[in-house]
């Protein structure tokens, strides 16, 4: 888990929201994840792309690349119109899954039904107890961000709250990722600045410590999501609680994030 210079393996994401439009570009995408092929002996790399697209791509990756839905289902196969369940992931051969991004959390600037604590909690539950390993997103709104620091670290505690329980009955808890997204830095080019991440992420760490133990805290890793690119990754990498990155849009590009990558490393 650790490697050179005591910190955490880095894990980088890329997120593909729902995108491309057509299937037609699939191929593309993926054989441009060619390029991060020699870093995986450094870095953990997963790929998110649309639930539509997961079983049309999830074998044409550059092996070592991890395919994760970008959601899951809080129960097995069923009668759950519109869902997609941890088993039949499972089935497809993949080991991921992430949950929690704040554009389900309810930020879609449509009354469409915001996703709660508690649901990611038996989310996260469901998909551990059927061997899956998680990327569980959480994060601040602009508004909370605009209250000051205290409000945003009482927020990522209440959102990690219900899934307490859950971390402390996990042996291993490397098969738990936290992204630390704040959400006024998605898709709007704004990034918080490498000391506005790790300061969060050092609140994280310092509550996982005094929550579980310092074993716990120095082996879960934390990733940074907020319109990360090449030329800011190097910066918020180099701080020494941010483990990785969650990329969305600058994952499209496939050059870029391979670029990324490199100097994420
Ligand atoms: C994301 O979708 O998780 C994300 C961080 O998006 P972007 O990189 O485009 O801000």
């Amino acid at each position: 888990m650790s490697h050179a210079g005591g910190k955490r393996r880095p894990i980088v994401g890329g997120n593909w929201k729902c995108n491309p439009a057509t299937a037609s570009s699939l191929d593309e995408l993926c054989r441009n994840f060619d390029g991060v092929a020699p870093y995986l002996d450094k870095c953990d790399v997963y790929v998110c792309p649309s639930n539509l697209h997961v079983a049309l791509v999830k074998d044409n990756f550059t092996p070592g690349v991890h395919v994760a839905p970008q959601n899951c289902n809080f129960k097995g196969c069923g009668a759950y119109t519109g869902e997609m369940s941890v088993d039949q992931i499972q089935d497809l051969g993949l080991g991921w899954v992430l949950i929690g991004h704040s554009e389900r959390r309810g930020e879609f600037g449509l009354p469409t039904p915001a996703e709660s604590n508690q649901l990611m909690a038996t989310k996260l539950q469901y998909i551990l107890d059927q061997g899956l390993n998680c990327v569980f997103c959480i994060g601040e709104p602009l508004s909370i961000r605009q209250k000051g620091i205290q409000a945003v670290l009482a927020e990522c505690a209440d959102q990690l709250a219900d899934i307490v329980p859950i971390l402390r009955a996990l042996q291993d808890k490397s098969r738990v990722v936290i992204a630390y997204e704040p959400v006024w830095a998605i898709g709007t080019g704004k990034t918080a600045t490498a000391e506005q991440a790790q300061e969060v992420h050092a609140f994280i760490r310092n509550l996982l410590a005094d929550l579980f133990d310092a074993d716990t805290a120095k082996a879960v890793r934390i990733q940074y999501g907020g319109s990360v690119k090449p030329d800011n990754a190097r910066e918020l990498m180099s701080q020494p609680d941010v483990d990785g990155a969650l990329v969305g849009g600058a994952s499209l590009d496939v050059r870029v994030f391979s670029e990324l990558i490199k100097n994420s490393i």
